[in-house]
């Protein structure tokens, strides 16, 4: 019987290489694009660099930037109703996985009808098509570039939800390293654990497939090597490329399969700890690498091998002294965590579970935290 039975859809056209941000207006030009809105962080309105964008590229019309770090919804309905009032017919978003995943679902709702909450709870589905989004990746991290996921928060109730749609998929990606170089080491260690964690679920996730197999590797030996060059020297353009890459190639990686378990306990931390998403992916990723170690040997041993290691536990060892070194929160303490069985409860609850190749319940998951004291 045959092995291997998957499907494959990436539908972004990826442009990778210095100054590629600035070349809006040429591919505007390409597609026919002639009004766009720029949905992009707040620190590049206050530093200036949105004003360039803005000038540099003659169809760029308007600037959003009302963006908090887990975008709610009331943000994605403002954006929604700025590109609808400015009847454009293209956005750009530049930023970190926030911004991008706000215009993703912005730019798919412009032209429904109905109520956001219906479209984000999976009651109705998104039948038209999505105006085109350019997104623009300021860290080295989500990936979100190349997902049709959009993670967004109901501010009415605080549940963040993590949503993969194929109207999310974004028309282009233009990634350029340089942006990253002025991402603070904190920000530089969070986001590239995060691509670190999307590398190793793309790999054990149940759908994992040959093709995710090997850019989650391709992806691993990138981010291993540069995560600490560009955390202590953020200046160091090729640790920022590689670490540009790393993500990307991550990105490509579990956009087919999803996540796991790590992803599924970081919504529970950022949701009641309030860790940032990187750090609260980075917090359990180590024991992970154990527990889906024993799970699938084989399967762990050569990936540990592919990365140099002796042993997955070796590789387990090295994310936790990474960690250690890029400052991490490392215990339940460091976190806040003094109900185990609360969090527990609530990892337990995640779907991406379902993913993880061992599924854990609610007793392992509070064993796994209380080896975290
Ligand atoms: P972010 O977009 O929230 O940005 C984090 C911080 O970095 C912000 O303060 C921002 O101002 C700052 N920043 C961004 N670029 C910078 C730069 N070049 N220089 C200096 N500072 C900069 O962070 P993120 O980690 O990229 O995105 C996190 C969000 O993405 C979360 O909501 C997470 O759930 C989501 N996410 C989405 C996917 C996906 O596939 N869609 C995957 C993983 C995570």
């Amino acid at each position: 019987m045959a092995e291997y039975n998957f499907a494959l859809s990436q539908p972004v056209r990826i442009e990778f290489g210095e100054g590629k941000a600035e070349r809006i207006q040429d591919l505007a030009n390409k597609y026919g694009f002639t009004k766009g809105i720029l949905i992009c962080d707040k620190l590049f309105v206050n530093n200036g660099y949105a004003q360039k964008i803005i000038d540099i590229t003659d169809s760029l019309v308007d600037i959003y930037s009302d963006i908090t770090p887990n975008p709610l919804l009331s943000e994605v309905k403002k954006a929604c109703a700025l590109i609808k009032e400015a009847k454009a017919d293209y956005v750009v978003a530049m930023g970190g996985g926030s911004s991008m995943d706000l215009a993703k679902f912005a730019c798919a709702m412009v032209n429904e009808d109905g109520d956001i909450l219906d479209y984000f709870y999976n009651r109705k589905s998104f039948t038209k098509k999505p105006i085109p989004l350019i997104v623009i990746p300021t860290t080295a991290g989500t990936g979100s570039e190349v997902t049709s996921v959009s993670v967004c928060t109901n501010d009415e109730n605080g549940d963040k939800v993590a949503n993969a749609r194929e109207v999310f998929f974004a028309h282009t990606a233009l990634v350029d390293p340089n942006l990253t170089h002025s991402l603070p080491p904190f920000v530089t260690a969070t986001t590239g654990l995060d691509a670190m964690a999307h590398a190793f679920e793309a790999y054990w996730c149940k759908a994992h497939n040959p093709i995710s197999d090997g850019l989650a590797i391709a992806a691993l030996k990138k981010i291993f090597a540069n995560i600490l060059t560009a955390y202590k020297d953020g200046k160091n353009a090729k640790a920022r490329e590689e670490m540009s890459l790393g993500s990307l190639i991550a990105g490509l990686a579990f956009a087919p399969t999803r996540t796991a378990g790590v992803h599924a306990c970081s919504y529970p931390l950022s949701m009641y700890m309030h860790l940032c998403h990187g750090e609260a992916c980075a917090f359990t990723l180590d024991s992970f690498i154990r527990i889906n170690g024993n799970a699938d040997k084989d399967r762990m041993m050569y990936l540990a091998h592919e990365l140099g290691f002796n042993c997955f536990n070796c590789m387990a060892d090295k994310v936790y002294e990474m960690k250690k070194e890029m400052g991490m929160k490392l215990t339940l303490k460091d976190v806040g965590i003094d109900d185990v069985p609360f969090m527990a409860e609530k990892c337990a609850n995640e779907p991406l579970l379902n993913n993880n190749p061992i599924k854990l319940n609610k007793e392992q998951l509070e064993d796994m935290l209380n080896k975290l004291k």
